[in-house]
C-alpha cells in the first residue's frame, strides 16, 4: 500500500510516498481503510528526529478517520464497515494514572505516527480502544482535522485552565492548527479572545472566526501595552501558548493576578526567561498540557455533536503530495488543519 515515509531522519526532502506492507488486525487490534490524515507540527518534529530513534522507514502522521476493514480476535465493539476517527495516544492501562483516566498522563503515553506506524498511509492496524464512531455530520477530512489540535486546546482550555465564560483569553501565534483550536474552542465557551501574529492576513481571519482583538506583534513597539490598551485596562484571565521562547515573556505581563498561563508547544524554541517574582507576586500559575485523555476525547467528541462544531480546513492534499502539504506547514502558511485525502 502507499504511504508517506521517512527513511531517515532529517529535512523535508527525506518525506516521500512509498509502498509499504499492508498492516494485519492483531488480537484486539483493528485494520481501518483511512479516508484522510491530518497533519500536525509534531509530524515534522519525529521527522527531524525529536523523538528520538525510531524503526525505519517510519510512516508519519497522529490524526485520521476513515472505514473499519477488518478486526482481530477478541475484538467486541467494532465490525467492518463502522465509520470512526482514531484517538491518537497510547496508554499501558495498568498505572494508576491509566486506571484514573488520565492516560495523557501514563509514563508510557505515546502517540500514533511517533514510535509506531501512523496514519499518512491507506491503511493502519490500531487498537480497538483508539477507534471512535466518526460523528454523522463531520466529513472525512473534518473528523481527521479533530483529534490531535483539537483535543490539545480543549484539555488546555478545560481541564487544566478552566476556562469559564465571560473570561479573557490570550493566544499567540494565531494560525497554527491548535492556536486556532483553542480560538474556536474559547468563543464557544463564551470567552472574549486576543490574538496574535505578525500576519495581518492572519489575523483578519482570525477576527472572521470570532477573535475580539487581533495584535499585530511585528507592528508594535511593546505586544504586553498594545494587548493590555486593546483590553482598555482589564488583564487577561488565560494565556494559551504554544510558541514558546518569542511570546513566553508576554504572558506574565498582561495575565491578572491568580491567571493561568498554559503551554503545549514550542515552534520558536524552546529556551525562555522570566522573572519569578511575576509568578508569586502575580498568584500566577504556570501549567503544561499535552493532548487529553480518553474521557476528553469522549467530552470533545459529544461538545462538538451539541455544538455541530466543524473543525476549520485549511487545505487538502492528496497522499501523493504529503511533501508538499508537509512543506505548507514547516513554513507556517496555513490557517487551521491541512488534511491528506487517500483517494
Ligand atoms: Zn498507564
Amino acid at each position: 500500500m502507499k504511504a508517506a515515509v521517512i527513511e531517515k531522519h532529517g529535512e523535508l526532502d527525506e518525506l516521500h510516498v512509498a509502498d509499504v506492507p499492508e498492516p494485519h488486525a492483531a488480537r484486539g487490534e483493528a485494520v481501518v481503510n483511512l479516508r484522510a490524515a491530518g497533519m500536525n507540527h509534531l509530524d515534522i518534529w519525529i521527522r527531524k528526529g525529536g523523538r528520538g530513534a525510531i524503526p525505519m522507514p517510519h510512516i508519519l502522521g497522529s490524526d485520521g478517520a476513515g472505514v473499519v476493514a477488518a478486526v482481530g480476535p477478541e475484538v467486541k465493539g467494532l465490525r467492518e464497515g463502522d465509520e470512526v476517527m482514531i484517538y491518537p495516544g497510547l496508554w499501558c492501562g495498568r498505572c494508576p494514572q491509566c486506571e484514573s483516566g488520565q492516560q495523557s498522563e501514563c509514563a508510557e503515553f505515546a502517540l500514533i505516527g511517533a514510535s509506531v506506524p501512523g496514519t499518512f498511509a491507506r491503511k493502519i492496524a490500531l487498537p480497538e480502544q483508539n477507534c471512535f464512531r466518526k460523528p454523522a455530520y463531520l466529513s472525512w477530512t473534518e473528523a481527521a482535522a479533530l483529534p490531535v489540535a483539537y483535543l490539545t486546546a480543549w484539555r488546555m482550555l478545560t481541564s487544566r485552565a478552566r476556562l469559564v465564560p465571560g473570561e479573557t483569553v490570550l493566544i499567540h501565534g494565531i494560525g497554527g492548527g491548535v492556536a486556532v483550536a483553542a480560538l474556536q474552542l474559547a468563543k464557544r465557551i463564551g470567552a472574549e479572545v486576543v490574538v496574535t501574529s505578525s500576519s495581518d492576513e492572519k489575523l483578519a481571519k482570525a477576527r472572521a472566526l470570532g477573535a475580539d482583538h487581533a495584535i499585530n506583534y511585528a507592528k508594535v513597539p511593546d505586544v504586553a501595552k498594545a494587548i493590555l490598551d486593546a483590553l482598555h485596562g482589564s488583564r487577561v484571565d488565560v494565556v494559551v501558548d504554544t510558541v514558546g521562547t518569542a511570546t513566553w515573556p508576554v504572558g506574565p505581563q498582561v495575565l491578572r493576578k491568580g491567571g493561568r498561563m498554559v503551554s503545549c508547544g514550542v515552534t520558536t524554541g524552546a529556551a525562555a526567561e522570566m522573572d519569578i517574582r511575576a509568578v508569586y507576586s502575580g498568584q500566577l500559575t504556570i501549567m503544561g498540557s499535552t493532548l487529553g485523555s480518553v474521557p476528553e476525547f469522549r467530552q470533545l467528541l459529544r461538545a462538538c455533536q451539541a455544538w455541530e462544531f466543524r473543525p476549520l480546513i485549511d487545505s487538502t492534499f492528496p497522499l501523493a503530495q504529503a511533501r508538499e502539504a508537509q512543506g505548507k506547514m514547516e513554513h507556517g502558511q496555513q490557517f487551521g488543519k491541512i488534511v491528506l485525502t487517500m483517494e
